[in-house]
């Protein structure tokens, strides 16, 4: 269950997971529905057919399940318009802000999950939900609220950051009764906590990285919840996230102005070149830098900000594409006036150009904050733009730095900074410019990174294995 699932409907890394772990699960025998909500986007998609279960009321309207299969994946479709049918942002209102019934939105989906769950579905029932984020976190909370037997949880969470919390005075709208709001519940300082409820109440945590596992049992980033998180220790495991090697193929990427291989790496100057064109920057001796990001404070760009100066010094390029904050927007654009030539900045999404930038970039900065699994930095790997990536999370997990025994042992695939600040930053940048210039090791670490495992199949086995364990124990 997630809230998100690409290509249907994307805002970050989760919609890319929910759209490619199914598939690899599928080849180590796990068979994967996926519930999601219907968002204008999808309802096209389930048209006039007959619906698999429908609720005469689900806060607040008529509500349905379509099961659909497209995009090679079979969907569990949740139709409530007064819920979902609302254009632009499946998270924010025209303003800007959450929509204000966020809270019942993803009650609402939780909701429906945890009746699927207990009685099946045109003749299917799990034996596993696996649930993403705190857009599914309650789930759990109605199962312990009922009193048949239910099928096991595993809460994965992608981002603690976002938990879900919301005023207690909807505990009741909510369909949620009090003795689940407690400190060890779903209470989390006064408020109602999807994510903690569902991380208090399913069965097994995971997240993203092992090191993002660790690194969630310190307050420093286990934002509040790392108490809970302790307590549940020898529940929690870190898998990281695999990416699909087929949309992500720069062999067949119909993105790129040029395809490309490990073997074959010519199509990779054609992609820079129609890059440096379209962001008019100039041609130049050092490397293009490409960034590819949500502009919030957790993806620490604006240390990137304070680099551009030594970058522009070091005749190397940027070019961003990004949307988010205001102030880090205006600081990019402001960048690019200053230097036009050297610094080029695409305010918007743009899944095409995104490609097109790890198809012929030299290297991808992403100087997170901290980085729960990250895979800006696995297509950069994917498609040989070096990733240059801050020492944390998955990021940390991911990446082998280009230090001097990793270059002697021929492992490195691309740069890891730390502390995470513009000095450590700007120092490792002009690391990058230098190295760039010795064309041969270059190369070499481009096809070593573009050979490095970054599928799902190591990661889809080991989710195999929390099910089969789950199940047996239940
Ligand atoms: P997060 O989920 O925190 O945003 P991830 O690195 O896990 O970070 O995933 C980000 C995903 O969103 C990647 O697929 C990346 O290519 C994509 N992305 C981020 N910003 C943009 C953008 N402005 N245009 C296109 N794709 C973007």
């Amino acid at each position: 269950m997630a809230s998100e699932c690409a290509p249907l409907v994307k805002t970050g890394g989760l919609a890319d997971v929910i759209g490619s772990l199914p598939k690899a699960l599928a080849k180590t025998g796990v068979r994967v529905r996926v519930l999601l909500p219907e968002y204008p986007d999808i309802s096209n998609l389930t048209g006039s057919r007959e619906p698999a279960l429908r609720f005469e009321n689900l806060f607040g309207g008529p509500a349905a399940i379509h099961a659909i299969h497209v995009h090679d994946m079979n969907l569990l479709v949740l139709s409530a318009p007064h819920l979902y049918r609302r254009e632009g942002n499946i998270y924010l209102g025209p303003d800007g802000q959450d929509w204000p019934d966020n809270h019942t939105r993803f009650a609402a989906l939780s909701y429906a999950g945890a009746e699927i769950a207990q009685s099946g579905i045109a003749g299917w029932k799990p034996d596993i939900v696996n649930l993403h984020d705190w857009q599914t976190g309650l789930l759990p909370a109605y199962l312990a609220q009922s009193a048949t037997s239910v099928p096991p949880t595993i809460m994965t969470i992608h981002n603690i950051a976002y938990q879900g919390l919301f005023d207690s005075g909807q505990l009741a709208n909510l369909q949620l009764r009090s003795e689940i709001f407690t400190a060890s519940g779903a209470e989390f300082y006064g408020k109602i906590g999807f994510l903690k409820a569902g991380i208090a109440f399913a069965d097994t945590v995971t997240t993203v990285s092992p090191r993002y596992a660790k690194e969630l049992l310190n307050p420093e980033f286990g934002m509040g919840l790392d108490g809970l998180l302790r307590a549940r220790q020898d529940d929690l495991v870190g898998i990281v996230n695999g990416i699909d090697l087929d949309t992500w193929n720069p062999e067949t990427d119909p993105h790129l102005v040029a395809n490309y291989s490990v073997r074959a790496l010519k199509g990779r100057q054609l992609n820079k070149q129609a890059i440096i064109a379209r962001f008019g920057l100039r041609p130049g001796t050092g490397p293009l830098f490409a960034v590819v990001s949500r502009l919030t404070q957790q993806k620490g760009l604006d240390l990137l900000l304070d680099c551009i100066p030594a970058l522009v010094a070091q005749d190397a390029r940027l070019a961003l594409l990004g949307s988010g904050d205001a102030d880090l927007e205006n600081g990019f654009a402001r960048a690019s006036r200053r230097y036009p030539d050297s610094v080029g900045v695409m305010i918007g999404y743009d899944e095409p150009l995104s490609h097109l930038l790890q198809g012929g970039c030299d290297a991808v900065i992403v100087p997170s904050r901290f980085e729960p699994c990250g895979l800006t930095q696995l297509y950069g790997l994917r498609y040989g733009t070096l990733p240059v990536v801050a020492q944390t999370g998955g990021l940390a997990d991911t990446v082998i730095d280009a230090n001097e025994a990793a270059l002697a042992a021929n492992c490195a695939t691309g740069f890891q900074f730390a502390p995470v600040t513009a000095d450590a930053l700007n120092q490792t940048l002009v690391r990058v410019c230098k190295l760039y210039q010795n064309r041969q090791i270059w190369a070499r670490m481009i096809r070593r990174a573009m050979r490095h495992p970054v599928g799902w199949d190591q990661s889809a086995t080991a989710y195999h294995k929390i099910y089969s364990d789950l199940i047996s124990r239940s």
